[in-house]
C-alpha cells in the first residue's frame, strides 16, 4: 500500500513512524519547508500520547530533551492559587507528561523517520497544492517545488499539513482563513532561575489576560538556569488586528510587555521573563470550525488540518499523535485503504468535536475566569469561591473529554500492530474513540 503524507509536522511524522512500525510499506512525507528548522517554542505532550511515542521506541530520546511535567497550577491575577493537580507519573499515569520545545520534538521524530524509513522518506521543498481522486480508487497528489510542479500517485493521501492545510482547502474551497476569537498571544523562551519545584506548569490571569509558563529543560551547568517557555495573551484593542496566522512572526518584547507588568508574583516574575527573552512571537488565537467529515474517499485529514483547537489543555500535539496512531492501525489492519480512512474518522471525529467545543468554552482554564468573576480582589483560599468538588470536576471532565483519564491511558489495549500479523482482520478496530 502506498501512502502520501502532506506535512512533516508532529502529526505527519508520527503517522510515518506508526505506519512503518505496523508494516505498511511505502510511505512518503511531502514537506513544504525547503529545509528543516526547529521552529516554534514549547508544547506539552500528555501521557496518552507519550505512551504512543514510547511504543514507537522514542521515550528515551525524548526524555533527554524534555522535562517531565509534575504538576499544574491555576492562579488568579494576584498570584493566589485556585487549583493545583499532579500531572504525569505523579498523577498515577504509567507514562510522563512532557514539556518540550516543538523544534526538538520535531527533530527527534524526523531523525527517526529518516533512520527507519530511509533518507528519502521526507521530501523537503515539496508543497502539496491539490489532488485528484482517480477512477481506480487511488489519488494523484500535485505538489510544487522550487524546480517546478510534479505529481505522485498513491493509495491514500493524509493531509497533516497544519492549520492552513492545502488538503483541507482543496476539500473545502469556500472555508477561508482560520477564525479568530479576538485574543492575541505572544510566546517566547527565556533562560532563567527555576521557579516553584522546577517541574510545574502555571496558568495565571483574569477575565482578559493569561500567562502560561513552564520549564522545558533541566539546569544548565554554568549558572543553573533552565529554559522557560512562556505565553501571554490578552484581548485585542478596537482596531488591533493580526493579518495572518503565521507561527514565526517575531516582535520586540517592549511592544506588549506593558500589558502584563502586574503579573509579578513573589514566586514568579512573568514580566521579567518577557523582558529578558531572546525572541518573542505574536500569533492570533485561531482555530478551525469542526468539520462533519475528515475522510473523502482516499483522502483524509489529521492533526491541526482536521481539528485545530485553541492552545488550551495541551491538546495540539497530543491529539495529532493520537490521530496518527489510530490511523496507522486502521491502515495496517484493513486491506481497503478507503475503509481504513473511514474507520479512522469513525474512531476519532465525534470525540474530537466534543473536545473542540470545550476549548471554545476555555476548557479547564475556565476556572481562572470564574475566580475573577467571583472574587476580583482575590481570596484567602479558593474554597471560599469554589464550593464542593467544582474545581475537581472541571479538571476530571476535561481529562475524560480529551481521552487522558489515567485509568483509560494505563489500561486500554495498545494501538501497536505486529507487522508480521498485520493482515489479521479485527472486529473492534475503530471503536475506541479518544482512548
Ligand atoms: C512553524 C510552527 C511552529 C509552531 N509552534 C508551536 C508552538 O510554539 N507551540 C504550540 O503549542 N504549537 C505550535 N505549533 C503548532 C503545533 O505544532 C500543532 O498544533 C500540533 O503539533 C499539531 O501538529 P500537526 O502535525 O497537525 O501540524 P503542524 O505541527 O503545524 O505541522 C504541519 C506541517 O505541514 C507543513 N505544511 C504546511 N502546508 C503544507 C503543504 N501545503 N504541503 C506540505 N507541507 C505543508 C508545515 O510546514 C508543517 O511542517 C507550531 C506549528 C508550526 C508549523
Amino acid at each position: 500500500m502506498s501512502i502520501v503524507v502532506a506535512g512533516a509536522g508532529i502529526g505527519g511524522l508520527t503517522t510515518a513512524l506508526s505506519l512503518h512500525a505496523a508494516g505498511v510499506g511505502d510511505v512518503t512525507v511531502l514537506e513544504a519547508a525547503a529545509a528543516f528548522r526547529p521552529l516554534g517554542v514549547g508544547l506539552n505532550i500528555l501521557p496518552n500520547a507519550v505512551r504512543e511515542l514510547a511504543e514507537l521506541g522514542l521515550l528515551e530520546e525524548l526524555s533527554k530533551v524534555s522535562v517531565p511535567t509534575g504538576s499544574l497550577g491555576y492562579y488568579n491575577r494576584h498570584g493566589q492559587l485556585i487549583w493545583h493537580e499532579p500531572r504525569g507519573r505523579a498523577a498515577g499515569y504509567r507514562w510522563p507528561q512532557l514539556s518540550i520545545h516543538r523544534g526538538r520534538l520535531q527533530a527527534v521524530l524526523a531523525d527517526a523517520v529518516r533512520e527507519r524509513l530511509g533518507p528519502d522518506a521526507i521530501v523537503d521543498d515539496s508543497r502539496v497544492e491539490d489532488f485528484e481522486q482517480l477512477p481506480d480508487g487511488r489519488v494523484r497528489v500535485r505538489h510544487a517545488a522550487a524546480g517546478g510542479a510534479s505529481h505522485t500517485e498513491a493509495d491514500a493521501l493524509i493531509g497533516a499539513d497544519g492549520i492552513r492545510s492545502a488538503v483541507r482547502a482543496a476539500l473545502h474551497p469556500a472555508e477561508g482563513p482560520p477564525p479568530w476569537n479576538g485574543l492575541i498571544v505572544w510566546r517566547g523562551t527565556t533562560w532563567a532561575s527555576p521557579f516553584l519545584d522546577g517541574h510545574t506548569m502555571i496558568i495565571a490571569g483574569d477575565d482578559r489576560r493569561r500567562a502560561v509558563v513552564y520549564p522545558m529543560s533541566g539546569p544548565r551547568p554554568q549558572d543553573g538556569a533552565v529554559l522557560i517557555n512562556w505565553a501571554v495573551a490578552r484581548a485585542a484593542r478596537p482596531g488591533e488586528t493580526i493579518e495572518t496566522a503565521d507561527w514565526n512572526r517575531s516582535v520586540a518584547p517592549d511592544e506588549f510587555l506593558g500589558d502584563f507588568t502586574d503579573l509579578d508574583f513573589d514566586w514568579l516574575d512573568v514580566p521579567a521573563l518577557i523582558r529578558t527573552s531572546d525572541e518573542a512571537f505574536i500569533y492570533p488565537m485561531v482555530d478551525r470550525d469542526p468539520l462533519p467529515r475528515w475522510t473523502h474517499g482516499a483522502v483524509t485529514l489529521l492533526g491541526d488540518a482536521a481539528h485545530a483547537m485553541y492552545p488550551m489543555g495541551s491538546n495540539g500535539a497530543t491529539q495529532a499523535i493520537m490521530d496518527a496512531r489510530v490511523l496507522a492501525r486502521e491502515l495496517a489492519l484493513r486491506p481497503d485503504p478507503r475503509a481504513a480512512l473511514a474507520g479512522y474518522e469513525t474512531a476519532r471525529l465525534s470525540a474530537l468535536t466534543e473536545l473542540h467545543k470545550s476549548t471554545r468554552r476555555r476548557g479547564p482554564e475556565v476556572v481562572i475566569d470564574l475566580a475573577h468573576q467571583r472574587a476580583p480582589a482575590g481570596f484567602r483560599t479558593a474554597d471560599e469561591v469554589f464550593p464542593g468538588t467544582e474545581l475537581h470536576d472541571i479538571s476530571a471532565d476535561f481529562a475524560r473529554l480529551g481521552g487522558f483519564d489515567p485509568d483509560l491511558v494505563n489500561h486500554r489495549a495498545s494501538y501497536s500492530v505486529d507487522a508480521r500479523t498485520a493482515d489479521a482482520p479485527t472486529a473492534d478496530v475503530g471503536t475506541e474513540a479518544l482512548a
